[in-house]
Formats: C-alpha cells, sequence, structure tokens
C-alpha cells in the first residue's frame, strides 16, 4: 500500500512565492507530527509533500490513501487534490483547521474527516481502515498533551525553508480574542517539561522558534521551562501578548536564557477596537512603554496589526506606519480582519449578514470578505495594499535597523532578512476578489 500526506498551501498565496519568501518561510510541524502515528509497516512507500516548497503531481504515483491538511485558505486547494486524487482511485482523508470548524464540508470531498487533536484520532483511523471499516468521521476532544508525538522532522523537505527549528510546548492559550482560530482548535495542555526538553536537545540547535500561540499564558510553566533551557545556552524567539512588557522579572528570566524576539499581536492603536474583538490587554496607550520595557532587554519586537476592526477609521490605519515607528517596533505584519469559521467573529458576521464571501482561498488575511463599518471592502483591501508598501518602504526599514536592541548584534542580519521577506511578499499583486 501507498500513502501520500500533504500539508496544502493556498494556490493562490503559491503563485507570489519568490526567491525572498524562503527568508519567511517556517518549517512545518504540522506533518512531522503526524508521521509518528502512522503505522508505517503497514505500508510499502509514504510520500510526503509540504506545498510551501513542492508541488503535488497527481499521476506520479497510484496511492491508496492521500492525507491531506489544510487551514481555511487553503481548503480549495485541498477540495482540488481531493477530487483528482479520488478519480484515480485513492482513499481521502482531511484533516487541520478548516476540516475541524467545517466537517461536513469537509465529508463532500473527503472519504474520512479528522477534527481536532490528531494523536488519537490519526491511529484510530489507520486501526479502522486496516480493519476494514474507516469511519467518516473522527474526532478527539480530549487532548492530552503527553501524547504528543516527538515530531519527525528529517522526513520533511527543508529546501527553501528557515533552517531554524520549531517546537510547542503548549498548544493552547487562555485569552479568547474573538477572531482567534488557533483557541478553538486547542484548549491549554502544556506538554511536561522534560518531554519538550529531550526533544530540544535532540534537535542539536542553537536557535529555536517556539509556536506556542501565546507562549506565557502560563506564567509558572513558562518560568520552569525557561530555567530548564537556560544551561543549553540558546537564541529563542516565542510569541507573547503586549502585557509581557509588564512583568520584569518574567521579561529578565527569558533575556537571561536566550530570548531574543517575541511576535505580539498589538492589533491596533484603537483602544475601542481593540474592547470590539474581546482583546484581553487593551490598552494601546501603553504600547510604547511595554515594546521600550521589552527592549531594555534585548529582546526584538515583531508588531502584528489586523485592519477593519469596527471602530478603525482610514485615519487611524494610514497612521500605522509612522505609529510603528513611534512604538520602535523592529518588523510589522499586517492583516486585513478574517473571520475564520469556527470563530465567535464569523458566527457574529454571519448571523448579521456582513459575510460578503464563502470563497475560502480569500480568506487569507490578505482580503476583505465581511463588509467593514468604515469602509467599503475595496477602501480597505486598497489601504491595506498601500499601509504595507509604506511601512516596508527601504527608508522605514533601515530605521527600523537603526533602533534595533540587535544593531550591534550579528543576527541583526535575521531581521533585515525578515524585514526583506515581508517586502516582498506580493500583496501588491494579489487579485482582490
Ligand atoms: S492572545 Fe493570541 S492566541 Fe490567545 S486568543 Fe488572542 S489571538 Fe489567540
Amino acid at each position: 500500500m501507498k500513502l501520500l500526506m500533504i500539508h496544502v498551501w493556498n494556490a493562490d498565496e503559491l503563485a507570489y512565492r519568490n526567491t525572498f519568501s524562503g527568508l519567511m518561510a517556517y518549517p512545518s510541524l504540522t506533518l512531522a507530527s503526524i508521521i509518528p502515528l502512522v503505522p508505517e509497516s503497514a505500508f510499502s512507500q509514504i510520500d510526503i509533500i509540504d506545498e510551501q516548497t513542492q508541488r503535488v503531481n497527481y499521476d506520479k504515483e497510484k496511492y491508496d490513501i492521500v492525507m491531506l491538511s489544510f487551514d481555511t485558505a487553503s481548503a480549495v486547494s485541498a477540495y482540488r487534490h481531493a477530487k483528482a486524487f479520488r478519480k484515480r482511485g485513492a482513499y481521502i482523508v482531511g484533516g487541520g483547521y478548516h476540516a475541524t470548524a467545517m466537517p461536513e464540508e469537509a465529508a463532500k470531498y473527503c472519504d474520512t474527516v479528522i477534527s481536532g487533536p490528531a494523536e488519537r484520532a490519526v491511529p484510530a483511523f489507520f486501526r479502522d481502515y486496516l480493519a476494514g471499516s474507516p469511519k467518516p468521521f473522527y474526532r478527539d476532544t480530549n487532548l492530552c498533551a503527553a501524547d504528543y508525538p516527538v515530531p519527525q522532522r528529517k522526513k520533511i523537505p527543508m529546501h527553501g525553508k528557515l533552517r531554524i527549528p520549531a517546537v510547542i510546548a503548549d498548544r493552547g492559550c487562555k485569552n479568547a480574542c474573538k477572531y482567534c482560530a488557533m483557541r478553538t482548535m486547542w484548549p491549554s495542555d502544556p506538554r511536561p517539561i522534560k518531554a519538550v526538553m529531550e526533544e530540544i536537545r535532540s534537535l542539536h540547535t542553537k536557535m529555536l522558534i517556539f509556536y506556542d500561540p501565546n507562549f506565557f499564558q502560563n506564567r509558572d510553566y513558562a518560568i520552569r521551562l525557561m530555567r530548564a533551557l537556560k544551561p543549553l545556552h540558546l537564541l529563542w524567539a516565542c510569541t507573547a501578548t503586549a502585557d509581557l512588557g509588564n512583568d520584569t522579572e518574567l521579561l529578565k528570566i527569558a533575556s537571561d536564557c536566550g530570548l531574543r524576539a517575541v511576535v505580539i499581536g498589538l492589533e491596533s492603536m484603537n483602544v475601542q477596537s481593540l474592547k470590539s474583538v474581546a482583546k484581553q490587554f487593551p490598552d494601546a496607550d501603553r504600547y510604547k512603554t511595554l515594546v521600550a520595557n521589552i527592549h531594555k532587554y534585548g529582546i526584538a519586537v515583531n508588531g502584528c496589526f489586523v485592519l477593519g476592526l469596527d471602530h478603525d477609521t482610514e485615519k487611524d490605519l494610514r497612521k500605522l506606519p509612522d505609529y510603528i515607528e513611534y512604538l520602535g517596533l523592529d518588523l510589522c505584519r499586517f492583516s486585513i480582519l478574517t473571520p475564520y469559521p469556527g470563530t465567535r467573529l464569523y458566527k457574529e458576521m454571519e448571523e448579521s449578514g456582513r459575510l460578503l464571501t464563502k470563497k475560502w482561498n480569500l480568506y487569507d488575511q490578505h482580503h476583505t470578505v465581511f463588509r467593514p463599518k468604515h469602509f467599503t471592502p475595496e477602501q480597505l483591501n486598497r489601504i491595506y495594499r498601500e499601509v504595507s508598501r509604506d511601512a516596508y518602504s527601504w527608508k522605514r526599514i533601515f530605521r527600523r535597523l537603526k533602533s534595533s536592541p540587535w544593531r550591534h548584534k550579528p543576527y541583526l542580519l535575521i531581521q533585515l532578512g525578515a524585514n526583506i521577506g515581508f517586502r516582498y511578499l506580493g500583496i501588491d499583486k494579489r487579485r482582490t476578489s
């Protein structure tokens, strides 16, 4: 029997990949985490495709099972693959964020849909399939971090990707931002620190990225993990919330054990907008102080902003590039507010008739798929493109590098690479409908 596993990417997104995209291409943990759940002895051949850097060829091999992992923006591409491989006789299994949020829809294209965490559901599917009676749906809601398999990264093609490995310690977040797709997928359930450390040691790396959606959300756990990390002398990065800047004890411990960059969802400089999406820390007036506090500990800040929140005005959004300089951010990232299926925001927008389309390939954070309060969708698309272009002008990139806490360190080159990667994301070229 032959098995093909595909991490599906939105075909529109792939069309804009270029030399610089590799600067932003993080290694996928999704497939690496599923491989250990597959009964390898049952298959004569297992092929793995990460569409971020590889192309799917429907006729290269005849597969018995094709497993597709996809998010909402990739769902259209995933369904196209499903139809093509089904026509060639394969049994189709779908999983990932979108299959979890929309299992009935995914079932139109997949013979089996796996929703939620894979740790128990994937082995259960293979047991049933090999016994001749696979079910149409598998859903495990009892996440248990101790079951999390050690990802088999060596089997994932790395060509064109950042070589810095990624690890997850806790997939959940205690906050409840209305638009967050991540928290609808995973409850907080930190892995045993011993298991996380064994995995990190096995990577033989000096740099690391934590993929946890909110690394410091469980403060005690984060401190214990950081103390365990310290003897390894790693440099690492993670996500955090803005209130990290309030916690000097945590910042000191983090900096001492190698934290050098955080990604923070600042989202908006408009307090009302932040409150409208239930942002846990809506105190935008303190962002400058908090960023400065984080910088004091030699930690760079990548601030992410969401455009199109209900209290955003055009004036607010056009001020963002200047505001980012005022805050002293080292990197910035923009996205258009996107109501992902499964989130509270999606439910609210659907019920109030504000969703404009369910063409999932447009749910990529680069297109307006809902009716904004203060703009037409076309205006918001245009503002997004112009703000991105302005914030990633060479002039602003060099100013960011000049004021960076990394400016006297060799890893300033990483910041330069990331800024260039964002500059060439192809935002200007994307079609708008
Ligand atoms: S803090 Fe971040 S990870 Fe947590 S719910 Fe909000 S957006 Fe999601």
